[in-house]
């Protein structure tokens, strides 16, 4: 099968497989992006395949950056962009289920596309627009069918991340998993067990922020995944608790998503669910504040000391959460709250600690803390202004 009009992605990294192929050498592209411009979706990250080894490749460009030598990839940086251009490889024998214990290049095209997780994943286009398509993945596609390549048994067995990614690829395609896929999956889920944290995280979190997250979740459930990732062992009916979520509901950020996860599962603590799962400190704080401010709105509606503790942005995105949890909602009154406090950060308040030891007479210690906080608190609640003049009369008839 021939494309009959190139996305202009595919068009303007032209020129790099066009001089791979003048160094005699094949190029294709591959993966995701020739799937998603056969689905006519947007496309990201043209990626490239090519028989050239890394070294080889490197002699082709004058500008590449080393970025994956080991695993033979390049980057090539051509015009304003970048490619990542990566030998055909074969990834044969895995022994610990968690990476390649050895990456063969090899010359061949076909060797590289078997090694690939699904048939919808296995295409190569080249510069002429013609599609490979060594496995029937065309006849998938149209079919919204996510197959393994190959033996599926066989090839979640040497990567257990896969059954991630077939889960994940339902999310985002909506596609159906096919009869043998699927049962292969439910088999080997305890493999998940083997997969280092941070594959296994980058696979759920797209999951969760895919289009149909319902789907690839429901499947996720029916496969009792869960019971193989951390601290989810056992959390069937909290997991299904999500699908309370307003129809049509899509998570907005990674972090809203994580939030809606800890909820359903009634963690409590989070930050030690996060840590297992292995996430930036920062990214765990954030799913922290929106917990706390959920947590919060269970009582009411939020004071000005509330919502001065957090972002707008996260106060927002807890209350579209709590919309989607069919509660009630006011995200302008917390806006306006928010937007009435006088000060977001305690650095524009018009004392600090060195003034209260140096006019007022007070000494390091605790019960300094304690009258800053006094003081920020009461320019937060709004009964004192943040003028210096108001502050000073608030301390003396406080002494
Ligand atoms: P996305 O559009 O979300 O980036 P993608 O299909 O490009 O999806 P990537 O994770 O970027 O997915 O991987 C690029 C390609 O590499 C895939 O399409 C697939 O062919 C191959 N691939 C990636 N990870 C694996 C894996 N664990 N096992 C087999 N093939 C894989
Ligand atoms: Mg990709």
């Amino acid at each position: 099968m021939r494309l009959t009009q190139m996305p202009s992605e595919f068009q303007k990294a032209l020129p790099v497989l066009e001089k791979i192929k003048e160094a005699g050498f094949e190029a294709y592209f591959v993966g995701g992006s020739v799937r998603d411009a056969l689905l006519n979706r947007p496309i990201h990250d043209v990626d490239i395949a090519t028989s050239s080894y890394p070294e080889e490749t490197k002699q082709i460009f004058s500008r590449t950056v080393d970025i994956g030598i080991e695993h033979g990839t390049v980057l090539v940086l051509e015009g304003e962009e970048e490619y990542e251009v990566t030998t055909f490889r074969t990834e044969d024998v895995y022994v610990d289920y968690r990476r390649p214990s050895a990456v063969s290049f090899v010359r061949s095209l076909e060797e590289d596309l078997k090694r690939r997780d699904f048939t919808v994943n296995a295409f190569a286009l080249d510069e002429t627009g013609e599609i490979v398509d060594l496995f029937d993945g065309l006849k998938d596609l149209e079919n919204q069918i996510l197959r393994a390549v190959g033996v599926a048994s066989e090839r979640f067995n040497e990567d257990a991340l896969r059954i991630m990614r077939g889960f994940r690829f339902q999310a985002s395609l909506g596609f159906e998993l096919e009869t043998e896929t699927f049962k292969a999956m439910k088999v080997l889920t305890p493999l998940l067990e083997k997969i280092s944290i941070e594959r296994t995280f980058v696979e759920f979190d797209k999951l969760l922020l895919a289009p149909y997250w319902r789907v690839g979740l429901s499947s996720m459930i029916e496969s009792q995944a869960y019971d193989y990732l951390p601290d989810m062992a056992g959390s069937q009916d909290k997991l299904q608790s999500l699908f309370d979520l307003e129809d049509n509901f899509t998570f907005e950020s990674s972090e809203q998503a994580w939030a809606a996860l800890l909820w359903a599962l009634e963690v409590e603590d989070a930050q030690q669910f996060l840590k297992h799962w292995k996430t930036s400190r920062q990214f765990a704080k954030q799913v922290q504040d929106l917990l706390t401010i959920l947590s919060l709105r269970e009582g009411g509606a939020l004071s000005k000391r509330d919502c001065y503790q957090f972002n707008l942005d996260s106060l927002l995105q807890a209350e579209n959460l709590r919309k989607a949890q069919g509660k009630e909602v006011n995200p302008q009154a917390i806006t306006e709250t928010y937007e009435s406090l006088t000060f977001h950060d305690k650095k524009e308040m018009q004392i600090n600690g060195d003034i209260l030891i140096k006019e007022y007479g007070y000494q390091p210690g605790p019960e300094l803390g304690d009258v800053l906080d006094e003081i920020e608190y009461a320019i937060v609640d709004g009964v004192l202004e943040n003028d210096r003049q108001a502050i000073h009369d608030y301390l003396r008839g406080r002494k």
